[in-house]
């Protein structure tokens, strides 16, 4: 099984995995670059994976259609092309005989789904959508801090060796502002001059682990009393006080914001 991202835009990733005969794809916003793909490798598209509404992950989808032997999956609170398969969270779904369930992470939109494979042979994949960045998370379009706290939760619940499908090229820019948070993290440094790397080769920084999240990833790192200090005496509210892990992220969603 092959797993590959493919650019779109100015910094999307079309996830697609394939067996060599069969593909799926995650969140194609262009039709284009499946194509291609497709016509490359001489595969058949036979499903694809919608995690959320927003025009850069839908906008190629209804192109497909006349290519495509199997279902559109998608989330069942939001608005995406029709005909689709209507999924809420929970439930599993058969990728190319590999096993995906269902998660519900709202947050970055209201209905945002993940796909999250364990078991098998080879490391667990997770196609998370702009739920979870590689050092970074959404932004709260329709959600609130509390709610992406959960489904960010869930995401982290995963095994550590999940590999961690994210459809933006945000690393660097993540990164630099993981260690405006944390300036003594060593493992945000080293892990920015390994992306750095990949960048000028031309790489993606991409897929991450789950595992590596946890030692970079402020929005992960909530609970961590350095994170917590730094959103505390960033957003102005100085309660000498402990807080708990939803108002650090907000504290640090709002901060990452307005971050240059
Ligand atoms: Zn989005
Ligand atoms: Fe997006």
């Amino acid at each position: 099984m092959k797993l590959v991202a493919l650019p779109a835009f100015s910094d999307n990733y079309i996830w697609m995995l394939h067996d060599g005969r069969r593909a799926v794809v995650v969140d194609p916003g262009d039709a284009a670059p499946v194509q291609a793909a497709l016509e490359h490798d001489d595969l058949v598209l036979a499903a694809i994976l919608v995690t959320h509404h927003h025009p850069d992950h839908v906008g190629g989808v209804d192109a497909l259609r006349a290519l495509l032997k199997g279902p559109v999956y998608g989330p069942a609170r939001e608005a995406i092309p029709r005909p689709f398969t209507p999924l809420a969270g929970g439930e599993h779904v058969d990728v190319l005989g590999l096993d995906f369930e269902v998660i519900d992470v709202p947050g970055h939109t209201a209905g945002h789904i993940a796909y999250a494979q364990r078991g098998g042979a080879a490391a667990p994949i997770l196609f998370c959508g702009d739920t979870l960045f590689s050092a970074g998370c959404g932004r709260l379009f329709e959600g609130t801090p509390a709610q992406m706290a959960d489904s960010l939760a869930r995401l982290n619940a995963l095994p550590g060796d999940t590999q961690v499908c994210c459809t933006h090229e945000y690393t660097l820019s993540n990164l630099r502002f993981a260690a405006a948070v944390e300036p003594g993290n060593a493992d945000i440094a080293a892990y920015a001059e390994t992306c750095r790397r990949l960048r000028e080769a031309g790489r993606p920084t991409l897929p991450s682990s789950l595992a590596l999240e946890r030692r970079v990833n402020p929005f992960l790192r909530c609970s961590v009393p350095e994170v917590a200090a730094a959103a505390r005496s960033h957003d102005g509210r100085h309660d000498a006080t402990g807080r708990d892990a939803v108002a650090t992220l907000a504290a640090l969603r709002e901060w990452k914001n307005h971050y240059r």
